[in-house]
């Protein structure tokens, strides 16, 4: 896997390849049309799940609340949840490492700025907490994983879970030894440019960063209010609400990788356990970060309960109807959008979705969310590649600035261009992720 112009991770190898992938390639890869779904592999790691959802696939228990125990919250993008479930396998001695994704320290010009990883002590585990929206691959991982013998867990978004459920499918070596998969609920993957433009906003280049935290946290703030942060080398530090950033809001689809258009997993279906964040009130306000976990292993709802037990976590249970209000937004996009996108004309290999083309009816503003979407997405990373490349960073800013306007007024009729779509008739339709 190596990073495009765009920042983003890509297969290389000759292009006759690239072209005709191999069998083994096809039956491993989470977007192969020739691999098992996600409904496939769920039935066979759950087959007597308590529960089956058609959105939250099948699952034991599902939660939210936080971790009450030491600063795991604190230092945790949400509630803190994955780690103290990480560290509680290994102090269990449940597993020997975790594969997760940490800061590459110092890294050089050009390497990546965040790297998977496998911790197998506490304080390295501890030292990967939050959130990473940054391309990363699995490759070394595994290969540790297959030379060094123990048990592993292994976090990541819902494809990647996908991946290794396809890859242990297909290498007993990797079934063996990786013992539990953890995923993190996921709207979409974001290139490598969107660290690169968030520290042009804080006027800062990303090479002088030492530390970059998309989502630092404060408790006086409400949650879903992301600040980021970079620490530079000189100890300072510079921050900025994404919310003032030409390209901060999530949902309008800012460097979002091409392959999340055709995803139709938000809370990693086939992941042992899957965490996210309670977008829903009062904890969306609730600045010191608030999980959504739904539990799929028998094993690891003991372990959940014995931390509740001994009130090391805050966990309640909660319906189905709670987890997907938290994630409404997510599932719009790969339910109805997916279903939209996918009637649209296409070259080369065509998905297997489990969701079918046009099962839905939708309104024209609809459509055109989902187009502009799919359009900022496709252009942000072409025009930022112009600005990088002409070394005018204002160039894209200022293209950014008119779609995000163009998307807000489509969207929660703001600005003129939303009054001028109120009158003709299309309203605030979706509310803020
Ligand atoms: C690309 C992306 C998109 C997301 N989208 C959503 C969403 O739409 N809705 C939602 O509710 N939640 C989403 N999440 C999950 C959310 O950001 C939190 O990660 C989750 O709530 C867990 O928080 P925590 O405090 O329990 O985790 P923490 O205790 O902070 O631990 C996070 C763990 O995840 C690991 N990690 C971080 N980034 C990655 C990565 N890219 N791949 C693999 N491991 C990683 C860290 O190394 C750490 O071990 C997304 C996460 C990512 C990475």
């Amino acid at each position: 896997m190596t990073f495009d112009r765009y920042g983003q991770l890509k297969p290389s190898g000759s292009a006759a390849w690239l072209r005709q992938p191999s069998r083994e390639f096809s039956a491993i890869c989470p977007f192969s049309p020739t691999a098992d779904d996600e409904d496939e592999l769920a039935l066979r790691h759950f087959p007597a799940a308590a529960h089956k959802n058609p959105l939250l696939g099948r699952y034991e228990t599902a939660f939210v609340g936080h971790v009450e125990e030491a600063d795991y919250r604190t230092n945790g993008s949400s509630g803190g949840l994955v780690t103290w479930v990480a560290k509680e396998l290994l102090i269990r001695g449940m597993v020997d490492g975790v594969a997760h994704v940490t800061e590459n320290m110092n890294p050089q010009a050009n390497e990546p700025l965040f790297r998977y990883t496998l911790s197998r002590t506490l304080a390295d585990l501890r030292a990967g907490a939050k959130s990473r929206y940054y391309p990363v691959e699995l490759s070394g991982v595994l290969d540790e994983i297959r030379k060094t013998p123990g048990r592993y867990a292994v976090i990541g978004i819902p494809c990647f879970i996908k991946a290794v459920r396809l890859s242990c499918a297909a290498e007993p070596l990797l079934k063996e030894r990786i013992s539990f998969t953890f995923g993190l609920f996921c709207g979409h993957m974001k290139s490598a440019r969107m660290a690169e433009s968030f520290a042009w906003q804080m006027h800062r280049d990303l090479r002088e960063a030492e530390h970059f935290d998309y989502r630092a946290k404060s408790p006086d703030r409400p949650a879903n209010w992301y600040r980021a942060q970079m620490t530079l080398t000189d100890g300072s530090t510079a921050a900025l609400d994404w919310w003032h950033m030409a390209d901060g809001d999530w949902g309008a689809g800012f460097f979002q990788n091409p392959a999340c258009n055709f995803c139709d997993d938000v809370v990693a279906e086939t992941a042992d356990i899957a965490f996210g964040d309670a977008w829903q009130e009062p904890y969306s306000s609730d600045g010191r970060g608030t999980n959504v976990i739904i539990v799929r292993s028998p094993s690891l709802l003991r372990l959940i309960q014995a931390g509740i037990d001994a009130q090391q976590l805050s966990l309640v249970p909660v319906e189905p109807s709670f987890i997907i209000a938290t994630q409404a937004a997510g599932f719009r996009q790969r339910r109805e959008g997916l279903s939209f996108r996918l009637t649209w004309p296409r070259l080369g290999i065509r998905p297997r979705k489990r969701v079918v083309p046009g099962s839905h009816a939708l309104s024209v503003q609809r459509k055109t969310i989902y187009t502009m979407r799919y359009a900022i997405s496709h252009w942000s990373h072409r025009v930022f590649w112009l600005a990088r490349w002409l070394k005018w960073p204002q160039l894209y800013f200022a293209w950014a600035r008119v779609a995000l306007a163009s998307y807000h007024g489509l969207v929660y009729s703001r600005g003129k261009l939303g009054r001028l779509l109120a009158g003709i008739g299309f309203g605030d339709f979706e509310s803020r992720r």
